[in-house]
């Protein structure tokens, strides 16, 4: 019924949150709910072979990828490094202040646009409303998942 893009954290386990189960969700994660070839190539597939048109890319409090985008965190792996330094230039690029509270919302927003602007597909699915990306913050104090907009056109 949907694919979501979200970050990799055991506190935030997917088909739990979203009360469902086998076959319903398809899931797409990695440290940070980041986009990168892998996460764009997987929700390509999403869309052409499972003609799904709900992406929701779902951030949480307390990420500790986008936590290390923010503090210039230096004796990281190399793909690890290189990984938290695309969510820090992707912030910095859209003027979000590096504040942990702050980019746990912005970056889903962020990596939603980025999916857009890196696929034709992707992007001719939103415009032509065959595709809404929903970005969302998961709070741990409430259990809430807060929605960030609708993006129908990027
Ligand atoms: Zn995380």
């Amino acid at each position: 019924m949907a694919m979501i893009l979200s970050c990799s954290d055991s506190r935030v386990p997917i088909e739990l949150l979203f009360d469902v189960g086998f076959g319903d969700l398809f899931v797409i994660r990695n440290a940070g709910n980041a986009f990168t070839e892998g996460s764009l190539a997987s929700i390509e597939y999403g869309l052409e072979a499972l003609n799904i048109d709900l992406l929701v890319v779902l951030g949480h409090e307390g990420c500790g990828a986008v936590g290390a985008a923010c503090s210039n965190q230096t004796n990281l792996s190399p793909s690890l490094s290189e990984l938290v330094l695309h969510i820090r230039k992707a912030l910095i690029d859209a003027d979000v202040p590096l504040d942990p509270e702050q980019a746990v919302r912005r970056h889903p927003v962020l990596t939603a646009q980025q999916l857009i602007r890196s696929s034709q597909l992707v992007a001719e699915r939103v415009k032509s409303s065959a595709l809404t990306i929903e970005p969302a913050c998961y709070t741990f104090d409430h259990g809430n998942i807060e929605w960030m907009g609708s993006i129908h056109d990027g």
